[in-house]
């Protein structure tokens, strides 16, 4: 293809004055030259183009942040509550429902009220275990005289 031909060629679509060395030549000689917009053996080409910006949309949207209400999740007061709320923030953010950056802030609170639950239950524990103790000298005390 000489530099004068590149010049003169045209895309054959109707009244599309694409420059020139954009016009395409149909690998397969079926169809007249055209741009990338018009060319009819491009149609799958087009189509991928404009799936793939759907995709980044889609990516971009997907980066916005979604949390969950706490109609989702219930009260949290008891260690079974905790594993509830754990297995609910698995499972949203899984499917996406859930932003994984909100789901990881979430399950450290949550591990963290795990941890300050044990501490509350060891505390009254060993108050009652005090109280038993009291109870127990007591008795023998009274026993003895
Ligand atoms: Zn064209």
């Amino acid at each position: 293809m000489t530099t004068s031909e590149v010049l003169t060629r045209r895309c054959s679509h109707e009244g599309c004055g694409v420059t020139p060395h954009l016009v395409l030549d149909d690998p397969d000689g079926v169809h007249a030259p055209a741009c990338f917009s018009h060319a009819a053996w491009l149609e799958e080409d087009r189509e991928l183009a404009r799936s793939k910006g759907g995709l980044r949309k889609a990516a971009k949207d997907r980066k916005a942040p979604r949390y969950l209400d706490t109609h989702d999740l219930g009260d949290l007061e008891t260690p079974a509550d905790a594993q509830r709320w754990a297995s609910i923030i698995a499972g949203a953010t899984v499917t996406g429902r859930l932003s994984s950056n909100a789901a990881s802030v979430a399950l450290k609170a949550l591990q963290a009220w795990l941890e300050s639950h044990e501490q509350v239950a060891l505390f009254e524990r060993l108050a009652e275990l005090e109280a038993q103790m009291a109870r127990t000298i007591t008795m023998t005390k009274g026993g003895r005289t």
